[in-house]
């Protein structure tokens, strides 16, 4: 059993990542951190708890990359760059090798982004976990949820559906190599970090799918006064989950699963045409629907008639 000072010493060892802006980061009271002139400071915090967010038993790597992973993710749809992170632990051991673990999955994401572990807290209790990162803006360029317009296109990035597919797949035990792809998905998602810094000024709203396709551009919708309508038929579905459930399965967990962490963003219909281009690099984009005046995520189903989807998406206190 390791002691809690040395816990918080194996996680500074493994994440050390130097950085000129960090003045003062684990071992004082608090870190001192120095923001790029003519910036703004972007902040997100995310929490998993076991049974929650994560089934008992899943490796500490994959934890400490995922945690990160849904942090990232929110500063991507803001379009920001990310900087510094500050973690807080709740372990009901003090397990010196699950923390190795951890911070080994944490500091292989964070290295991608020079992310820096400045601080944090760690107590004892039911395993749960919170990340606080902040990153940086030029003043006034964070994209948000209120910005989107009529006439808009609707993109997402990469492919949708496979991070609830995973969780189907472990609930069933599927093991084969389709299901296993799933599973990495939804273990260790890519945070589209860099799909978010390229849609700077030219996005006008963007949020990242964590709950689900419709409820979170439902947000979009709710913050900008807008409507939305979809293409069930243009949804970006992988080949694994195709190959593992059939055609209105996987457009199911596409529209209504969690865990994805792609972007979904609306762009005006003028530069439409150059955004799978500008994001070719960074996990593609396809088009799948257009704001529309009105209120609320209306879903044209593959045989054209308009779908009612009946559970639209991940709440933690729906009744
Ligand atoms: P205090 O009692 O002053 O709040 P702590 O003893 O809790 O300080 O923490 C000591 C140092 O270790 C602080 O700099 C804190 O930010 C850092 N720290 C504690 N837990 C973590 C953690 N889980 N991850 C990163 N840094 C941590
Ligand atoms: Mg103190």
């Amino acid at each position: 059993m390791a002691g809690e000072f040395e816990l918080i010493e194996r996680l500074r060892q493994a994440t050390r990542q130097p950085r000129e802006d960090v003045r003062l980061d684990i071992g004082d009271d608090a870190a001192v951190l120095a923001m790029p002139p003519g910036h703004e400071l972007v902040a997100a915090l995310d929490t998993m708890v076991e049974g929650t967010h994560f089934l008992p038993g899943t490796a500490p790597d994959a934890l400490g990359w995922k945690l990160l992973a849904t942090n990232l993710s929110d500063l991507a749809a803001m379009g920001a760059q990310p900087a510094w992170a500050m973690l807080g632990l709740t372990l009901p051991r003090a397990d010196a090798a699950w923390i190795d673990g951890f911070a080994r999955g944490f500091a292989q994401l964070a290295a991608r982004y020079r992310l820096a572990l400045v601080g944090g807290d760690t107590t004892g209790g039911p395993l749960a976990m919170s990340v606080a990162i902040h990153g940086f803006v030029p003043a006034g360029a964070a994209i948000t949820r209120h910005g989107a317009q009529v006439g808009d296109v609707v993109f997402v990035t990469g492919t949708l559906g496979d991070g609830a597919a995973g969780l189907s797949c472990a609930r069933a035990l599927r093991q084969d190599a389709h299901a296993q792809l799933l599973l990495e998905r939804m273990r260790r998602p890519t945070p589209r970090v860099e799909a978010g810094l390229a849609l700077r000024g030219v996005a006008h709203a963007c949020i990242d799918v964590s709950d689900g396709l419709v409820q979170d551009l439902g947000h979009i919708c709710a913050a900008s006064g807008v409507g939305a309508e979809l293409d069930a038929a243009a949804l970006p579905l992988s080949p694994a989950l195709c190959a593992s459930f059939d055609d209105a399965a996987a457009r199911r967990f596409a529209l209504a699963g969690g865990d994805d962490y792609e972007l979904c963003f609306c762009v005006p219909a003028a530069c439409a045409d150059s955004v799978p281009v500008l994001l070719a690099e960074c996990g593609g984009a396809t088009r799948i629907g257009r704001i529309v005046a009105g209120t609320g995520v209306r879903v044209r189903d593959t045989d054209g008639a308009w779908l009612k989807p009946a559970r639209l998406g991940w709440d933690h206190f729906a009744p």
